[in-house]
């Protein structure tokens, strides 16, 4: 064995703990490759709302814009103006900007450069190097072969130069319906990756644009456009996920054949989570047959969803960061980020009671129509967010898990003649449960001793359970929603034969609560406002919240079943 404390070794440490493309950009900037610069894109494509597979690729962008003092570009890849819209556009924007990252002037489009690419490929077709093709897709496909069989020649491939031109031409005028016609490049139609088998570079669509409106009815494929977008902001790494792979010869064939800045492509693992779907076409399918009320439903992993379930966009960040960068697909547990939320807002959400199901405690013993105040802590974690006062008076709420008729001797809440502590407050006994004609009880009867206020008996003796309760004439009604997984499976598109992702719809990711009592010092309170009700869970002020009616969502139990996964392993 090697002695791990040589200082060579002391000095590799650092080295090992960067991942595979900072030690791609760092064995750049040694060999003085990009003169020492480094400047990335985040380049998503505006046909729906960033989840949070986006996020990974946002922190990895942006992040190795920072730590090398390099430039990202947050730029549109709108080139499909069929599932374009304005409206992605914009939450796009807001989105990378809420997770924290932040870009030089404006946005960049695509669809700025399209002039420039239409240019570029009538050089291609001059230098013999793409042609008109008027076979329509279906049959492009067709030819194309497959991974056993070669492809075959489209008929149209060795038309003259000029009448590829003045086609391609008449194209981009309008003079052809759509699908009629492609510019196709001329590479081989044998080649072992069927990425390289003549891919078309434009097709014709007569649609409108969000950016360009009726200017053009051709439109980039995706493989022929990314490479010059790249090129022309002088991307030096160009990096997306694992899938490109296959697609990265064709990547550097345009940019070789057209001699231009040529950034390095670098394929990374895509960020998978159980129990969650990351495709934006099913996410959309979601939200239009009103399975979920929107894009912003809490439980989408979109950055939308996550931000108003209340998930702070650092602990987004710090999931990234945990799950790190490699070349191998892995899928993460969901338990993970809940972990990363948790250790979020235990550091910054201040502390309430609510009680999601009230049951009625009426104190015996206590004077009618009196209160009083005690003193609450707002953080145990943070002795900065100092005291709030709660009202205390003879009824209050309590959770109705928080009592049993008949409860086990391991059930250290409230059952009859059992004393527990009311948070922050006394010490309670209960004496009677009174019930209605179902059977059902529907309200407690207690005593308390006022020698416990805010504190412990002075006779030394003990309880085993605090509860947290909220005083009847103070509490505020409030509707609470609880969420779980949108699927039930660990692998949502894992699907029984004929059927799709749909049937691992879990039945249970949303319950509401409507008739839930929380802390008056919770009144006025602002959408996104985050918070803890003790014992519960942390939760936050929903976007429906009006000034008659609070309403929170609830963002993570207090249940740590990352650590419980952790300490399982050991
Ligand atoms: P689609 O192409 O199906 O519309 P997409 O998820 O690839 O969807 P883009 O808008 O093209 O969406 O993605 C923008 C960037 O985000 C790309 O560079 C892509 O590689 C990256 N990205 C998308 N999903 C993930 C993911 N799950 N993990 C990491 N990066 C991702
Ligand atoms: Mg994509």
């Amino acid at each position: 064995m090697t002695d791990t404390n040589t200082p060579a070794n002391v000095e590799d440490a650092p080295k090992r703990s960067l991942n595979f493309i900072q030690e791609i950009v760092e064995e750049d900037n040694r060999t003085g490759k990009w003169g020492g610069k480094v400047h990335t894109r985040f380049p998503p494509e505006p046909n729906g709302y960033l989840h949070i597979g986006h996020a990974k690729s946002i922190c990895l962008n942006f992040g190795l814009a920072k730590k090398y003092g390099g430039k990202c570009n947050l730029r549109f890849d709108d080139t499909n103006p069929v599932k374009e819209e304005q409206e992605y556009i914009d939450a796009i924007i807001e989105d990378v900007r809420w997770l924290g990252f932040d870009w030089d002037g404006e946005p960049l489009y695509a669809s700025s450069y399209f002039e420039q690419m239409y240019e570029w490929s009538v050089q291609l077709i001059k230098d013999g190097k793409a042609y008109v093709c008027d076979l329509p897709l279906e049959k492009v496909r067709e030819l194309r072969g497959s991974l056993k069989t070669p492809g075959k020649n489209s008929p149209f491939r060795d038309r003259p130069v000029d009448e590829s031109v003045d086609l391609f031409e008449k194209m981009r005028k309008g003079d052809f319906p759509d699908g009629s016609k492609t510019l196709r490049a001329k590479i081989d139609m044998t080649h072992a990756n069927m990425n390289l088998r003549d891919p078309v570079m434009y097709r014709i669509l007569h649609a409108t644009h969000p950016r360009t409106g009726s200017d053009w009815c051709v439109y980039p494929m995706y493989d022929w456009a990314h490479g010059l977008e790249d090129s022309i902001e002088g991307i030096t790494h160009s990096i997306c996920t694992l899938e490109f792979e296959d697609h990265r010869p064709l990547y550097d064939w345009f940019l070789n054949a057209l001699g231009l800045h040529h950034p390095q492509q670098i394929e990374f693992a895509r960020l998978e989570l159980t129990h969650t779907l990351m495709s934006k076409r099913k996410l959309l399918e979601l939200v239009q047959d009103n399975t979920v009320t929107g894009w912003d439903d809490p439980r989408m992993p979109t950055l939308r969803g996550m931000r108003r379930r209340g998930y702070p966009a650092e602990s987004i960040r710090d999931l990234c960061d945990k799950v790190g960068v490699a070349k191998m697909h892995s899928t993460v547990e969901f338990a993970l980020l809940e972990h990363c939320v948790r250790n979020t807002l235990n550091k910054t959400a201040p502390r309430f009671m609510g009680v999601l199901n009230p049951l009625k405690v009426v104190i015996e013993n206590y004077p009618e129509n009196e209160s009083e105040e005690l003193d609450a802590i707002n953080n145990p974690e943070n002795p900065s967010a100092g005291t709030r006062k709660v009202p205390f008076s003879r009824e209050i709420y309590i959770e109705r898990d928080d009592f049993m008729e008949d409860p086990p001797r391991k059930f250290f809440r409230l059952g009859i003649g059992r004393e527990v502590r009311l948070r922050y407050a006394y010490f309670v006994t209960c004496t009677e449960a009174i019930k209605d004609e179902t059977g059902e009880v529907v309200e407690l009867r207690c005593t308390y001793d006022p020698a416990t206020r805010g504190g412990d008996a002075p006779d030394g003796r003990k309880v085993k359970g605090t509860i947290h309760w909220v005083a009847a004439n103070h509490a505020i009604p409030a509707g609470i929603r609880l969420y779980d997984h949108l699927f039930d499976k660990e692998n949502p598109n894992d699907a029984p034969d004929g059927k799709d992702y749909r049937v691992n719809l879990s039945d249970n990711s949303l319950t509401v609560l409507a008739d839930a009592m929380v802390e008056p010092a919770l009144k006025g309170t602002a959408p996104g406002f985050h918070l803890q009700f003790e014992r519960t869970g942390y939760f936050c002020v929903d976007l429906d919240t009006t000034p008659e009616k609070l309403f929170f969502s609830q963002t993570v139990s207090l249940k740590d079943a990352w650590a419980k996964m952790k300490k399982k392993d050991k």
